[in-house]
């Protein structure tokens, strides 16, 4: 409730009776705060003196409107003018939520009221993969699974000395092949590329050469 009465003149009006006093007192049903200039009502209304020794005696009186965070309420701060409520954003006191969220990460707000259904976690997800020492670099995505693991490796071939760099992912897969160039000289002497899986593969031994090679034309005229 606002007494709005202030002025050099010391003039009350209706705020001095005591009836609209005991009125405007006596309405609020679970609490109140007064804002006026006490110093004038005292100085110049002999009920309002008695209010405000009482209000004094309780140190219910102050310099302006104290407000305290539900999350933090050892924080409080005494608003005297309006820009300082914009010290408290989101119905909190600017201290940091250190709320866990459902996905394990802590909340990135600064303290707020509202619920946490709303929030959007932009942390990276770091979850380590089960079957491998990476973790997982994507923004958090709880409660989705974790997409494969998209990290780069050196891949060792399994049946050469060749590496390959590979998606971690695809290193998980049986199957894999070496598609290093490797040169090869075929029975007639031509000198290809071949891939160092093929070279390795005795099915595909009389299939190396790109060359029209006789070599196969003499297999195959044999058949
Ligand atoms: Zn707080
Ligand atoms: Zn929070
Ligand atoms: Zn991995
Ligand atoms: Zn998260
Ligand atoms: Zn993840
Ligand atoms: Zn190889
Ligand atoms: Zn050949």
């Amino acid at each position: 409730m606002s007494l709005v009465r202030s002025n050099a003149d010391k003039r009350l009006g209706y705020v001095a009776v005591d009836n609209r006093i005991c009125v405007a007192l006596s309405r609020a049903r679970d609490g109140l705060y007064v804002v006026g200039n006490f110093h004038l009502f005292v100085e110049e209304n002999a009920t309002w003196k008695i209010i405000v020794d009482k209000i004094k005696e309780t140190n219910l009186i102050g310099k302006g409107l104290p407000i305290m965070c539900p999350n933090h309420t050892d924080n409080q701060l005494i608003c005297t003018n309006p820009n300082d409520f914009l010290k408290r954003p989101l119905g909190g006191c600017g201290l940091k939520c250190e709320f866990r969220l459902s996905c394990g990460h802590q909340c990135p707000s600064t303290c707020h009221i509202s619920s946490h259904n709303s929030i959007i976690c932009h942390k990276r997800c770091l979850k380590t993969y089960d079957d491998c020492e990476h973790q997982c670099q994507r923004v958090c995505h709880s409660p989705n699974e974790c997409p494969p693991c998209n990290a780069t490796v050196v891949l060792k071939m399994p049946n050469c000395e060749h590496t390959r760099d590979i998606l971690c992912v695809m290193s998980k897969m049986n199957k894999l092949e070496c598609a290093v160039r490797v040169p090869y000289t075929c029975p007639n002497g031509h000198q290809v590329q071949v891939r160092c899986s093929d070279l390795r593969n005795k099915e595909l031994q009389d299939q190396l050469c790109s060359q029209p090679c006789d070599a196969i034309l003499v297999n195959r005229l044999n058949i």
